[in-house]
């Protein structure tokens, strides 16, 4: 076979070479595995680690600084290669490039980015690319800190005073139930409460965490539940109309075992269904009422 020569450089071709007109390294030269910007920038949360280009924010997997920097890298830039799963990269970081700002928050970085084809090892490109990283808080953390974010409002009411000490024990069930969702998503959080004569309103950050709170009362409590809403506004932006949801919880103000005076005559609360209370009197006559009696009715209570 004659001889083939490079079309760029004239060197002899091998047939290792990629391309019938070129040696590999012209070949690489003209045709680089990737391309990626000298500089990119990206916005860093300083309290979730969350990571953005411009609006959509992203939670990391981990929140430490370098791998928070890896993972934007790769999703941000090597996403439209990496899709195609056809080359391996590894990034590293060139220590002597590091600059903190005077809050010691790392303010900009040489990465290094190689990529190896998978299916032919000696086709390779490296690329350095300086970061600039902004600190800032995400939409969450500002909702966050200013506290002024809500969508829902859930409002817990009891009867009278006597059951102060309910709203006091079902709060604390709430607050710890709250931050373990908290935990799984920062979506949710109450970002408001507001005490009120017989009861609190919680005001909440998404509807969804009012869902969730409603069936964690349901499995302990009995109440009536209304629930209503409200159009506050449009999101031009998603071209949908805002709602403001809204739920009252009212507790029932009797338990199990109650004795409840009706008529001059002594009931017992034998049992209390989803939507009824169950009585019986002391000669034995069952009363069967819906919760609303005892919002309505002056509940006197002949308890032993
Ligand atoms: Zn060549
Ligand atoms: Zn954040």
């Amino acid at each position: 076979m004659p001889n083939r020569f490079c079309a760029i450089c004239g060197k002899i071709l091998v047939e290792t070479d990629p391309h019938f007109g070129m040696c590999l390294e012209c070949y690489l030269k003209e045709h680089p595995l990737f391309e990626l910007p000298d500089q990119y920038s990206l916005n860093i949360c300083i309290d979730c680690g969350s990571y953005s280009k411009k609006d959509d924010w992203v939670e990391p997997l981990e929140n430490e600084i370098f791998s928070i920097i890896e993972q934007a890298v790769q999703q941000l830039l090597l996403k439209p290669y990496s899709k195609k799963n056809n080359i391996d990269f590894s990034i590293s970081f060139n220590e002597e490039s590091f600059v903190f700002s005077s809050k010691e928050l790392l303010n900009s970085i040489e990465i290094a980015i190689q990529g190896v084809l998978k299916e032919k090892s000696n086709i390779t490109h490296e690329q350095t690319i300086k970061l600039n990283l902004n600190h800032i808080l995400c939409k969450n953390c500002s909702n966050l800190r200013g506290g002024t974010y809500f969508l829902s409002i859930v409002q817990l009411r009891v009867k009278d005073e006597k059951q102060f000490d309910l709203i006091i024990k079902i709060m604390e069930e709430i607050n710890e139930y709250v931050e373990r969702i908290f935990e799984r998503d920062h979506r949710h959080y109450i970002s408001k409460i507001e005490d009120q004569k017989y009861g609190v309103d919680l005001y909440l950050s998404t509807n969804e965490l009012m869902n969730y709170l409603i069936k964690f009362l349901k499995t302990n409590y009995y109440f009536l539940l209304k629930r209503s809403k409200k159009l506050v506004g449009r999101d031009s932006q998603k071209g949908r109309n805002l709602y403001r949801l809204k739920s009252l919880i009212k507790f029932l103000p009797v338990s199990n075992n109650d004795v409840i005076l009706i008529e001059n005559q002594n009931y017992v609360v034998e049992n209390i269904t989803k939507n009824k209370v169950i009585l019986r009197s002391e000669n034995n006559t069952k009363l069967i009422k819906d919760y609303s009696y005892f919002f309505n009715e002056k509940i006197i209570k002949n308890n032993p």
